[in-house]
């Protein structure tokens, strides 16, 4: 429910009111207009209390939010939420690519990494520290050490990092070492790591549950918005379906229909979802003319000796040739290839 407050509301009509909201149980959450105030009231908000909080003086209108999200939603925030880090954005209407490769294996190669990605103008390098393995007897990741060389990458060459968070314990840590903590789809519903990252000043990447719908995908992120932390851009990774031609079904209705609900930036990683790198670069250019934000794209210096998802991710040769056909690509709709 959003209250609007009447111009030159008194303070201490606005407290009377906060306060008869916080006692039933609601939680609400002011915002300061140029000309008008509002308070968003979060929790179970029912007709009647709806109704009786029109008989306070200070209140202009009460307009409930029906849908089940209310932080996330397009009747909460009208305009585009924009998530900037370091001198990128987004959701400001440039097309912003992350590259790299899916795990950390060691210092050459993140090093390698970021300066094959600087080379192309690319400002933010994707790689896992910890790695959500189908199989215990795959590569697990290098945990906090690979942290520790993300932060190096950093330090040494400019670049921005963004890496993955799996468990609580680690978020302190990896949010001192990197610049953007991504939830993988796997972890979409862990409510526990979602609050928790609601508390933290560093932007999050959400990626859609491989089983998700768009709802609950939305509901997840209003967990982290709900505690605290509004710099939330929302991944599409690919879905399962019963196609089996390629790993996952890359949802790009939902990155139009996301649009419609929310006002959270929206990013595709059409890595996951191909598996294969030759698919890879189609799907990008699909990403953009739907209006994605950016990219999270698996890239690596030598995807034959990738320890994890090797056959998905782009030579850098071919991460050089998309970069140069996004361009004219996202002129053409109206964005600046970030
Ligand atoms: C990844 O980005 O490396 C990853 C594990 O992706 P997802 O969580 O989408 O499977
Ligand atoms: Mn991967």
């Amino acid at each position: 429910m959003i209250i609007v407050l009447k111009p030159n509301t008194r303070n201490e009509d606005r407290q009377t009111l906060l306060e008869a909201i916080s006692k039933r149980g609601l939680k609400p959450v002011e915002f300061a207009g140029t000309e008008r105030s509002t308070i968003h009231v979060l929790g179970d908000v029912n007709e009647s209390v709806a109704e009786s909080m029109k008989s306070f003086e200070c209140v202009e209108n009460v307009l409930r939010i029906l849908k089940p999200y209310k932080l996330a939603s397009k009747e909460h925030q009208s305009q585009k939420t924009v998530v900037k880090v370091g001198d990128v954005s987004f959701g400001n209407g440039e097309f912003t690519i992350i590259a790299g490769p899916c795990s950390v294996e060691s210092e050459a190669q993140v090093m390698e990494s970021a300066h094959m990605l600087k080379k192309l103008g690319i400002k933010i390098m994707r790689a896992s520290a910890f790695k959500p393995r189908t199989s215990p007897y795959d590569f697990q990741g290098m945990g906090i050490e690979g942290l520790k060389l993300l932060k190096k990458v950093r330090e040494e060459t400019g670049m921005l990092v963004e890496t993955e968070i799996m468990d609580v314990r680690d978020v302190k840590i990896a949010a001192e070492c990197v610049d953007i903590l991504r939830v993988g789809a796997r972890n979409m519903q862990n409510f526990d790591l979602l609050k928790e990252l609601g508390k933290i000043d560093k932007p999050v990447i959400l990626k859609r549950g491989m089983s998700a719908t768009i709802n609950e995908f939305i509901m997840a992120a209003e967990y982290i918005l709900l505690h605290g932390n509004r710099r939330v851009i929302l991944c599409e990774r690919g879905i399962r379906t019963f196609e089996t031609a390629y790993r996952n079904t890359l949802d790009l209705g939902a990155v139009a229909v996301l649009r419609t609900l929310t006002h959270l930036p929206i990013i595709v990683d059409p890595s996951h979802a191909a598996g294969k790198r030759d698919l890879v670069p189609p799907l990008c250019k699909a990403a953009a003319a739907v209006g994605a934000d950016g990219l999270l794209v698996e890239a690596h210096p030598h995807p034959d000796q990738a320890l994890s998802d090797g056959a998905q991710s782009l030579t850098p040769e071919q991460l050089a040739k998309l970069m140069e056909e996004l361009r004219p690509l996202c002129i053409a709709v109206g964005r600046r290839l970030a």
